[in-house]
């Protein structure tokens, strides 16, 4: 007898193999990739992006009912943020992958970067940053009342992002050197690998959770006749 594995639809992958030493197959990559605004609509400009919605990664029924309860659950993407933190980190900030659309369906590719934050000190006790050094204004902290500050010896940056600009929109790569044209393919192949690494964590937090509902007791003062 024959056992029949059950099918499950193909789920969809973003990422792909990309021959590397051909130009045609990176510029047909590169331009032929989903596209989406890189803020809305009428500011017109697109980026490299990759569609997120749950119907269209090719999950199976019991699969995708599962996630669309998961979803509305905030720890679920605050777990996925972390694979775009790791994302955007390996990539020093310069490029970002966001999340954009109306229900935030779309992973964006955005170019940003870092930049001094200005801050000199902070308090070791309650982490209130400050724009002076101690050795102006003293380590006492106005906000928690400790003498707790001290002067950072890396002043943190700051992380922006440019998300108005668009990535190669309407570029025809023709005028791109094939080592040009080797890092934006690598670049975009990691941003799918990205897409592919979080629906697996999803279905990943899918097989392995469930959504309970809980309910919290606030406590209540009430009055009584003493
Ligand atoms: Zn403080």
């Amino acid at each position: 007898m024959v056992l029949m594995k059950k099918e499950t639809p193909a789920r969809h992958l973003f990422s792909r193999r990309v021959d590397k030493r051909s130009r045609a197959e990176m510029t047909a990559y590169l331009s032929g990739h989903f596209r989406y605004n890189t803020m809305n609509s009428w500011n017109r400009s697109t980026s490299y992006a990759c569609n997120m919605k749950l119907y269209k990664l090719g999950l199976d029924r019991g699969t995708e009912d599962k996630l669309w309860d998961i979803i509305q659950v905030p720890e679920f993407y605050e777990r996925l943020n972390e694979r775009i933190e790791d994302f955007n980190w390996q990539h020093n900030y310069l490029w970002q992958a966001g999340w954009n659309g109306r229900s935030g369906g779309y992973l964006v590719l955005y170019q940003g970067g870092t930049k001094p934050s200005g801050y000199r000190s902070y308090c070791t006790k309650c982490g209130q940053k400050n724009y002076t050094s101690i050795a102006e204004t003293g380590n006492w902290c106005g906000v928690c009342n400790e003498e707790a500050r001290v002067d950072y010896i890396k002043p943190p940056m700051q992380i922006f992002s440019f998300p108005g600009r668009d990535v190669d929109m309407d570029e025809d790569f023709e005028d791109w050197s094939l080592y040009e044209l080797q890092q934006r393919t690598e670049l975009v192949q990691e941003f799918d690998r990205l897409a592919d690494d979080i629906v697996a964590e999803a279905l990943y937090i899918a097989q392995n959770h469930s959504v309970e509902e809980r309910t919290v007791y606030m406590p209540t003062t009430e009055l009584v006749l003493a």
